[in-house]
């Protein structure tokens, strides 16, 4: 039968469509992972931002790599809604990735969104520089919104803590 840990690997391979370098191990969307005797995995995901229409995309693709894993006799993917996803959840590792794309990572998120937070100023992923403003609330994703750095002139996108 095959491990947990071979479950966990195949998930790193696994991306989210609107972010394809970062996986659902990346994004802490794995909440559990369970491996009976009989081969049968049952995996329990958590559902990013409610506005990313990808969760059926991601269950399907979740479920196609962990069929492919020798020993596996059936898969299931969980949605559950127990527990609400969190941009704190992603791992260190996702957020280095994030700012090496230009798309600066979420602050800790406390609990509510608003302008005014987005507004706060945040560091520029090209030179750090704090003197940044907001451009647009939505980037070209529902999870993303648009700055621009007012000294190194670039624009670039951050990822809502949420
Ligand atoms: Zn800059």
């Amino acid at each position: 039968m095959p491990t947990q840990e071979a479950v966990l690997d195949v998930l790193k391979h696994v991306t989210d469509p609107e972010l394809p370098f970062l996986s659902v191990i990346d994004l802490g969307m794995i909440e559990q992972v369970e491996v009976s005797p009989e081969g049968k995995v049952h995996v329990v995901m958590l559902p990013t931002f409610a506005g990313c229409p990808a969760l059926e995309w991601l269950k399907e693709n979740i479920r196609s790599a962990v069929e492919n894993l020798p020993g596996v006799s059936a898969v299931e993917v969980e949605v559950s809604l127990a527990k609400t996803w969190s941009t704190n959840r992603m791992t260190e590792a996702a957020r280095q990735k994030l700012k090496e794309k230009g798309i600066a990572p979420p602050h800790t998120y406390t609990g509510t969104l608003d302008v005014s937070s987005l507004q706060k100023p945040i560091p520029c992923p090209y030179c750090g520089s704090e003197n940044t403003e907001l451009r647009s609330p939505f980037g070209p994703a529902l999870c993303r919104a648009f700055y621009r750095c007012n000294d190194c002139g670039q624009t670039f996108e951050r990822f809502k803590p949420v």
